[in-house]
Parts: structure tokens; sequence; C-alpha cells
């Protein structure tokens, strides 16, 4: 499928139009931001890994009955997707407490609660994506509650599924941020974001080493070597 004109210039994705109004071509550059994008730096080669790392996950969650965006990869760094309308609601799942949250609730990075969790997250730049409930998620018009219902089950099952995957890879997914949007051809309601390093925590479950973008938020360095450790893990599982 032909890439057409650029749609939408993020800082860390392109969107291309193709001959299907419906399909868009998603381009994953090298920048990475943190911190409501007060931190910023170009990693060479990073888009090409999270856009690896994201076909894997998304295929895998497609082929286990939870439908996301991604069809199909199409180049290094690129990968064609439905084209949905996006719902501005980060829903992040959490198996352990980790970084702002674990700072929020006083208790140490990288606590172990008894429960799984879902948050809302208004996804607000100005507003630096505050924490919401179901309710202040309707009273704006976001998503109504049969929708946020679905994509906070949605996001249960998607956490079970990819953490059991990763364990598969000796690594251990500690929380992850999905977003939804709604399907332009039939308004079906499917995850529409990266799944990768980039948007969750995954440590190695034998040396507790951070493989996510926590290394560069932290200064830990070594950011493409250990999207990279992600990469070949999941590969070496052979998933197809
Ligand atoms: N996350 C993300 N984008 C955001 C906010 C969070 O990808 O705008 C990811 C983040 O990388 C982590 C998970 O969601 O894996 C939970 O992040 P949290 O809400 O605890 O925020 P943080 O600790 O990053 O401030």
């Amino acid at each position: 499928m032909d890439k057409k004109q650029l749609l939408f210039d993020g800082n860390e994705k392109r969107v291309f139009a193709t001959d299907d109004p419906d399909k868009v071509i998603i381009r994953y550059k090298d920048v990475t931001l943190a911190y409501n994008s007060i931190k910023r730096a170009r990693f060479d080669g990073k888009g090409v890994l999270t856009n690896k790392i994201s076909a894997i996950l998304l295929g895998y969650l497609n082929e286990n009955g939870i439908k996301t965006h991604f069809l199909e990869t199409v180049g290094d760094r690129e990968q064609l997707c439905r084209k949905i309308d996006i719902i501005p609601v980060e829903v992040i799942w959490r198996k352990r407490i980790a970084g702002s949250l674990a700072a929020r609730l006083g208790v140490e990075d990288g606590f172990l609660p008894g429960n799984t969790m879902v948050d809302l997250r208004y996804n607000n730049d100005e507003l630096e994506d505050p924490f919401i409930n179901r309710h202040h998620a309707v009273a704006l018009g976001l998503a109504n509650y049969d929708e946020l219902e679905k994509m906070i089950t949605s996001a249960r099952i998607a956490g079970t599924l990819l953490e059991n995957l990763l364990h598969r890879a000796g690594i251990e997914l500690v929380d992850m941020k999905l977003e939804f949007g709604r399907a332009t051809d039939n308004g079906e309601l499917i995850i529409s974001d990266e799944i990768s390093p980039d948007t969750c925590r995954m440590w190695d479950e034998e040396t507790g080493e951070r493989l996510d973008k926590d290394r560069f938020r932290l200064d830990l360095s070594d950011v493409v070597a250990s999207y990279q450790t992600v990469l070949d893990r999941l590969e070496n599982l052979n998933l197809k």
C-alpha cells in the first residue's frame, strides 16, 4: 500500500494517509520524550526497535482476541494500521507501583501489591496528563461509560496476555500504557497506539535491570541496547 500525504507529524511518530481512507501508515521516529516532553533526546535506531517490538506485541494481542489498530509491518520503521479517532485517555495497567505513582503514594519504586490496577489519565499536555476517573472522562465527553468499561476490561486482558508472553522472554511487565480509538470504518473500539519499552516498564526478571524508557528518564545509558535486548528475546520466542 502506497504512502500518501502526511496527516500528522507528532514528536515520536508520523502518520501518513494511504489509498484506503480507513488505513494509515505509522512511522516510528528516533526521538524520545519524557516528563511531559520536558526531557527530549534522539537515539539512532530506536524507531526501528519500537516499531518491531510494537508489531510483535500488538500482533500477539490481535491473535489472542484483543483487537488493535495494527495490520502489518511495511518497513523497518513503519506499520500499516487501521485509521481511528483517538480517545484522549491513557489506560494504565499496573502490576507493580513504579515511577511517579510510587512517589505519590509513598511506596518504594516497584512495590508489588496484591492486586493488579488500572488507572485512567487524561491525555492533555497542558494539564500534564492528570489522573481522572470514569465519571470525569464522561463529564468531559471523552468516552461513554460503556466504552470506558470495555477499555478497562481490555487493558486487564491485554496486561495478563503480555505479562505471560514477556515472562517467557525472561522479562517482567511492570506497567503498561494503552490508548484506544474508534475505527473509522465501523466505529469499533480498538487499542490504537504502540506497545513498547517507550510505553511500558519492562524489567529483566533475573537481574531486575530496567529495559525500558526509564533508562532515558533516569540517565542510565544503553537505551538502544536495552530495547534491542527486548526485541531479541521476543524474536527468540519464534511466535510465528
Ligand atoms: N506512560 C506513557 N505515556 C505517558 C504516561 C505514562 O507511555 O504519557 C507509561 C510509562 O512509561 C509507564 C506507564 O505508562 O510505563 C505508567 O506510567 P505512570 O503513569 O506511572 O507515569 P510515570 O511514572 O511515567 O510518570
